[in-house]
C-alpha cells in the first residue's frame, strides 16, 4: 500500500476515532485542506488523472454557451444574468461559452459570471483563462453565497466528486460500509454491524446479500432546486451515471489516466462515482422545479448542432485540423466504451413556467 501523508493521517484518525463511512473518507481524499486530492494538484489533461468534455473540443463549452442564451431568451432577456458555474476545472468551457455568447445582441452586458471552486491551484488558472474576457468574475467557496437572481447554473463533471454513502444489504437490512483498518494497520473496507438506522432513500427492496447501494447527501441539488425556484433561471448538469436508482458500486478511483484501488495513495488519487440521476432529478423536483432528461451526451450535443458546429470549423482548417475536429465530434457523441456520448449524461431543470428547456424538446 502506498503511503501518502493523507493516508498517515487518516490511518490516525481511525485509530484514534473508529472506522469512518466511505462519504467521510472520500470528502477527505478529495477534500482536506492540505492534502485534500482536488486542493493539491491539476488533476485535468494529458499530465493530470483525466480529460474532460470542454478540453477535448471548444465545441462543447460553445454549445453550453448558446444553451445558456436560450434560456436567458426563454427567461425574456432580463437585464442581469449570472452565469453560474459548479467546479469549473480550467475554465475552458466559460471561455468557450462565454466567446459563443457574445454573438447574442445584449447578452454580454447582462452577463456576470460566479464560480464555485474549491482548489485555489484552479482558481488561479480559472483567472488567467478569463482575464480579458471582459465579463465580471467572482470566485465562491459554495452556491450558497451566490447572491439570488436570474441565473443559469451549469456543472460539467462535478457532481461525480462530491462524497457518496455505500451500504451493504444483509439479511436484516442494508448496513454502510466503513474505511477501517486491517490487523496490519492498512485502510480495508468493512461493514458496519449494525443496520442502517435509517434506510437509504429508494434502496432497492429485495437486493440480493452482498449487494451494495450508494447514495449522495441531497442538500446540494435541493439547494439548486430552490434557487431556480426563487430566481428565474435553469440549470444544466452533465456528468456519467445512471438514469434510474439501482443497486450496484461504481467508486472508482484513478490516477494517471488508469483505473487504481480506491484505499491506494488517498489524496493522490482522483475518486469518483456515478451520479444518480433519478435521485437527482427527485430532489430538484423536491423543491418544484421541473427536470428533463437525462439524455445521452451524444443525443443532447446532437440536438444542440454539434454537427453544423462542427462544420463550420472545418472551414478554412488544415487538414490536421480537420482530423482533430472530427475524432472531437466522434470522442464527445459515439456511444459505448470508444465515446462519450451515452455514458456521460445531461440533465436540466428550471421553472415550471418555462415549460421544454433545450435539447430536451419533443
Ligand atoms: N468542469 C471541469 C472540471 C471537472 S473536475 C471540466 O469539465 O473540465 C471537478 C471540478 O470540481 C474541479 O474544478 C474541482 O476542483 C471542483 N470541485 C471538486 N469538489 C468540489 C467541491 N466540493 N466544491 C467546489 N468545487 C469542487
Amino acid at each position: 500500500m502506498t503511503t501518502t501523508p493523507l493516508g498517515a493521517e487518516i490511518r490516525r484518525q481511525i485509530a484514534a476515532e473508529g472506522p469512518m463511512t466511505v462519504a467521510q473518507y472520500m470528502a477527505l481524499c478529495l477534500n482536506h485542506p492540505q492534502f485534500g486530492y482536488y486542493l493539491v494538484r491539476d488533476p485535468i489533461g494529458r499530465a493530470g488523472d483525466f480529460i474532460t468534455s470542454p478540453e477535448i473540443s471548444q465545441m462543447f463549452g460553445e454549445l453550453v454557451g448558446l444553451w445558456t442564451a436560450s434560456v436567458w431568451q426563454m427567461i425574456g432577456a432580463p437585464a442581469r444574468l449570472r452565469m453560474i458555474e459548479l467546479g469549473p476545472g480550467h475554465g475552458t468551457l466559460m471561455r468557450d461559452a462565454l466567446r459563443a455568447m457574445k454573438t447574442v445582441p445584449g447578452l454580454k452586458a447582462a452577463l456576470s459570471v460566479d464560480l464555485i471552486e474549491v482548489s485555489p491551484v484552479l482558481r488561479e488558472r480559472q483567472r488567467a483563462v478569463l482575464f480579458g474576457t471582459g465579463v465580471a468574475v467572482e470566485w465562491h467557496d459554495t452556491v450558497a453565497s451566490v447572491p439570488d437572481g436570474p441565473a443559469v447554473v451549469v456543472a460539467n463533471e462535478f457532481f461525480d466528486a462530491l462524497p457518496v454513502h455505500q451500504a451493504v444489504h444483509q439479511a436484516d437490512g442494508w448496513h454502510e460500509r466503513l474505511v477501517t483498518l486491517d490487523a496490519d494497520g492498512d485502510l480495508a473496507f468493512a461493514t458496519d454491524t449494525n443496520v442502517l438506522a435509517q434506510t437509504p432513500p429508494n434502496a432497492p427492496l429485495g437486493a440480493p446479500s452482498g449487494a451494495i447501494f450508494e447514495w449522495r447527501d441531497d442538500a446540494g441539488a435541493r439547494e439548486l432546486g430552490q434557487r431556480v425556484m426563487r430566481s428565474r433561471g435553469a440549470a444544466l448538469i452533465v456528468d456519467y451515471g445512471h438514469t434510474s436508482t439501482a443497486a450496484g458500486e461504481t467508486l472508482q478511483a484513478v490516477r494517471g489516466h488508469a483505473f487504481a484501488g480506491p484505499l491506494e495513495a488517498p489524496g493522490r488519487t482522483d475518486l469518483t462515482a456515478h451520479v444518480d440521476f433519478e435521485a437527482f432529478g427527485r430532489s430538484v423536483e423536491a423543491a418544484g422545479a421541473k427536470a428533463f432528461g437525462p439524455v445521452g451526451q451524444g443525443t443532447f450535443l446532437r440536438r444542440l448542432g454539434i454537427h453544423e458546429r462542427a462544420a463550420v470549423l472545418r472551414k478554412g482548417a488544415m487538414p490536421h485540423q480537420i482530423r482533430d475536429i472530427d475524432a472531437a465530434v466522434l470522442r464527445l457523441t459515439e456511444p459505448g466504451k470508444r465515446g462519450m456520448g451515452d455514458l456521460f449524461k445531461v440533465m436540466a431543470f428550471g421553472h415550471p413556467d418555462l415549460g421544454s428547456l433545450p435539447g430536451f424538446g419533443d
